[in-house]
Parts: C-alpha cells; structure tokens; sequence
C-alpha cells in the first residue's frame, strides 16, 4: 500500500492547527516491522501543555461547544464518522507503520469500528437523559426536581501503543459527545495516527476541542494528568503507570477513567467444541503479536483432555504467518519495539527457569524483508502453574500458558487469583454451566464460546487492578458526565415553609 503523505515531521496540534514546539526538539518514530525511521515527532514540554490546556479551556469555557443540542451534536459526530471514512487509507498507513498492526485488520477491524462508535454515540447523544425530572413528593412540599447531566470540562486522554487510534476514539468520542474538549498524549512509539486523526476531526468541530500534544510521558503525561485546569484524566496503559496517574490526579481530584492491565483467563470445560475453542483459544491471545490488554493468556483445560488440546494448539499456531503488517497477506506483524522484544523474551526465559514446558516457538524471528524488525514465535508453554511468573504477570507478547485443571471449581479459583480483572473466557456447549461459570468470574467483560468480541454499544473495562470506569456504550457517556441536582420550591409563603422551622423556632415575624 502506498500513500501520498508526508510523514517526515509531525508538529503538535494545538487549537486547530499544527504548532511547533516550545523546545523545537523533536524524536524518532521507528517502523517496529523494519526498523526504519517512519516519522520525526515534536517533543513536546510543560510549556506545550499549558498552550493545548489554555486552547481547550478556552473552546470549553467561552464558546457555545458545551451547549450545542443534542440533534446538532449527533451531526457532528456523525460527520466525524465520515471524515475518518474518508481518509481511512492514510490513517491505516499511519496507524500500520508505527504500531506494527497489520493493514488487515487495522482496515478491516479498528476503522470500522472507529467510525460505528461515532455514529453509535450519535445515536445515543439523542436519547441520553440530559434533563430528567423527578416525581413530586408530597413531603416536604411542592417542588420541582431535575437531574441535569453536564459535561466534565478539559478532558486529558492517554494513550498506549498497542491499538493507538482505536483506543484514542475510545475516549475522543464520548468526551466529544457530551460536550468536553480534549488534549491527547499518545505513546511516543505511535504518535502519528493521533496527531493526523485529531487535524481530520478538528475541520468539523470549533478550534481547542481537540487538541494532541507528544512527547516523554514523564513529562507531557505527568504535566496533563496534573495540570490544575485539567478536569479528568483517561488513561490507559500499564497499572503501574495508571497507580501514578491516579496519585497525580489526585492532587487537584480529577474524575480518572483507567483501563489498565490484564492477565484474562479462558477456561475450556469438558464438552467444549473444540473445533471452536482452539482456533479461538489462539485467536484470544495471538492477535496482534499478543499486545491486546484483553488477552487471553492463562488457558485452563481439563487435565484428562490436556494432550489432545495442545496438539491442536501447536499445529493450529504453525499456520499463523508473520510478515509486514503491510502485507494483506500477513497474519501477525512484530511486537513495537526491541525493549518490547527483550521484556517478551525475558519472560519465556522466566518460565523455562520456573519449569514449564515449551511446546512451541519460544524465540527471535527473522521474517525475510524485514530482518531489522522485532518479531517473535507464537509461543506456548504447558505445565504452567497459576503461580508462575508467565501466569501471573502481564508479559504483552505473544505467549500463551497452558494450565491444567481438575474440577471447574479450581479452574474458576485459579482464574479468579491475580491481581487483573479485564476479560476472561469460557468454552463449552452447556448454555447453563456458561453463565454459572461467568457469574462467578472476576472480570469487566466474559466471553463465551468466543474471544475479543468488543461492541461499541457494550461497556469496556476492568475489575480489581484492570482498572476504573467502562469505555463505549452509554456508560462512556456517563464517564464524560458529571451530574448536577436541581431543586425549584413553588411554596412562596414562608409559614408554608414547616422546614425552615429547624433553624427559625417563629417565623411570623
Ligand atoms: P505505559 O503505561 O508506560 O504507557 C502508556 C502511556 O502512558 C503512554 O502514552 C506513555 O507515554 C504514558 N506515560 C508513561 N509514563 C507516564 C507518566 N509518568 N505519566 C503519565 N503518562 C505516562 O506502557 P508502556 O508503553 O511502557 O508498556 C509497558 C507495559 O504496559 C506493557 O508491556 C503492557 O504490559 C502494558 N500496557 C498495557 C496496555 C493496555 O492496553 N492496557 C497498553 C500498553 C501497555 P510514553 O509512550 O511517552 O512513555
């Protein structure tokens, strides 16, 4: 695929136009599938900061943006939706070249459902209860009582490298929906397809409601997150990095969405249809080189079926073919970087040391045309325990654990043990025994039968330490929301007015 872009120098975009610097420095952005340089970024500052907030303060406060109808807003949204159609070749490039991403699915997965959230909130916005009257009680007297739903403010959005612009239009969209405006910091690996997703959306909406500002996130991130005219923070990346989030906004209570981690199990019960459940098994933890928060990376399968389960496994997992994420032809592309690529390795060094056993890839790959990338085997260790490294901590790669089970009761404790709640997963044919399973799994989002299968109408997000707050559907709307009370007395003579008498013993005088 080739595009006519110039992707040599990207500046900040700031108020509705591209901006330089206030460093003038700028820093690279490597192609992780051949390591060539793809784009120079600005390397934006606190000064930078200050401008995207000031320009997005300025859009929220003093112009009609957060006051715009519903009817009015659903067109907006609904030409942003177009607009990214529009140039849904460009952005898959950009997107493809930085991330690593196969054009296959960026084209065919990411764009669409960038474009169906759009038009999901446009849709949405119209029937979303921005004013709701409450009944009249008889006590303590006539009154009339709204509930308004107002937006936030200055919505500051971070983001990872793994799925850059999806995971961007998770938070663009509804803070836009509700009336916010935005300043994003993109990971420094994936910048690009922001900063070009941001110029699209800023020709159909007021100047400062979005805004993109690059660079180091110990210094942009921890300025956005907590800078004090900043009014929440979204945030999704590593739980580490999201505890400091939580701990910086903290210092001026931002409302803090966080959709972090994830260690998701998927459990295979006995009457699985396995010819369903294996190619969906790799599917839930292979897609994308295994960079997907959601993963299914810990597979518990019934101890008596374990061989016949890992033989399909490994003969399903030689048929996945790595290459350019430019190729349509290619099925995984490489991991985004080669600090990524030695974590990754480290780990499957971790679980040989800890006595599980390799069954299948395990190393570097050289995928031919792309000798500099940074790509790894589809890997498979079975003998895993629940209490191993690689089963308890999230390696982001393609690596699966196989871990063997005796009752479903202990695979249900095993993969409720971990610190991360995102997604988890069960096969099996018995309608009743799924939802008894899914009941008592911990996490934000339970598949069955299936894997990965994200609805922009359907709440996204984690429990325990994957994170707070649900990205898409409704209750985005709700997290870009904040709610406002409104009380109306129609008694107007005093003595009507009984209450009063708890601070005023005589009110005839
Ligand atoms: P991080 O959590 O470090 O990065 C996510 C985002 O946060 C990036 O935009 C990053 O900027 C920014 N950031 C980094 N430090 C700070 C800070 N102090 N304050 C504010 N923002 C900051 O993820 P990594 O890229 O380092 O990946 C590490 C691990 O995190 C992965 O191996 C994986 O386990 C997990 N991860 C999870 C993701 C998910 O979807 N849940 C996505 C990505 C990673 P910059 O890029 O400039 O450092």
């Amino acid at each position: 695929m080739t595009v006519n872009v110039d992707v040599q120098t990207f500046p900040l975009f700031i108020n509705g136009q591209w901006e330089q610097g206030a460093s003038q420095e700028t820093f690279d952005v490597f192609n992780p599938a051949t390591g060539e340089l793809a784009a120079r970024v600005t390397k934006g500052n606190a000064a930078d900061v200050d401008r995207a907030v000031e320009a997005a303060r300025n859009a929220f406060d003093n112009t009609e943006w957060k006051h715009m109808k519903p009817k009015e807003r659903s067109k907006v949204l609904y030409a942003i939706s177009y607009a990214i159609a529009e140039h849904a070749q460009e952005l898959v490039y950009l997107e493809s070249i930085s991330s690593g991403g196969t054009v296959r699915r960026i084209s065919s997965n990411d764009i669409l459902q960038m474009v169906d959230l759009f038009q999901t909130l446009a849709k949405f916005t119209l029937e979303y209860p921005f004013s709701e009257t409450l009944p009249s009680p008889p006590f303590p007297g006539p009154a009339h009582n709204f509930i308004w739903r107002e937006p936030i403010g200055v919505c500051a959005a971070i983001t990872p490298w793994n799925m850059p612009m999806l995971i961007a239009v998770w938070k663009i969209a509804p803070a836009l929906a509700m009336g916010n405006t935005i300043v994003i910091k993109p990971a420094s690996y994936t910048p690009l397809s922001t900063l070009k997703l941001a110029e699209i959306i800023s020709k159909v909406v007021p100047p400062g409601v979005i805004n993109v500002v690059t660079g180091p996130g110990a210094e942009v991130g921890e300025a956005l997150v907590s800078h004090p005219k900043v009014d929440k923070v979204a945030f999704t990346g590593s739980t580490e990095v999201g505890r400091n989030v939580m701990q910086l906004a903290a210092g001026t209570i931002k409302n803090v969405t966080l959709e972090l981690g994830g260690k998701s199990p998927n459990i295979i019960l006995e009457d699985a249809d396995l010819s369903l459940a294996l190619p969906g098994s790799l599917f839930g933890v292979f897609l994308h080189s295994g960079q997907l928060c959601e993963s299914g990376t810990r597979l518990f399968v019934p101890d008596y079926l374990h061989d016949v389960i890992v033989d399909g496994l490994v003969k399903l997992a030689a048929k996945i073919k790595p290459g350019n994420p430019l190729d349509p032809a290619t099925d995984v592309g490489p991991v985004i970087s080669k600090r990524q690529k030695e974590t990754i390795l480290s780990y499957i060094e971790a679980g040989k040391q800890e006595g599980a056993t390799l069954v299948c890839g395990g190393k570097e790959l050289k995928v031919p045309g792309c000798e500099e990338g940074h790509f790894i085997e589809p890997t498979i260790f079975t003998n895993v325990t629940n209490d191993m490294k690689i089963a308890k901590e999230e390696i982001f790669g393609p690596v699966l654990s196989v871990i063997r089970y005796k009752t479903v009761e202990e695979a249900v404790q095993m993969a409720n043990d971990s610190i991360y709640g995102l997604a988890a997963g069960v096969w099996t044919r018995d309608v009743n025994k799924a939802y008894e399973v899914a009941r008592k799994l911990q996490a934000g989002v339970v598949w069955i039968n299936d894997w990965h299968m994200l609805r922009n109408d359907a709440p996204f997000g984690g429990y325990k330490q994957s994170g707070i707050g649900r990205e898409m559907g409704m209750h985005s709307l709700d997290a870009y929301t904040q709610v406002k009370h409104v009380h109306t007395s129609m008694v107007s003579e005093i003595q009507k007015r009984s209450w009063y008498g708890l601070l005023f013993s005589d009110t005839n005088e």
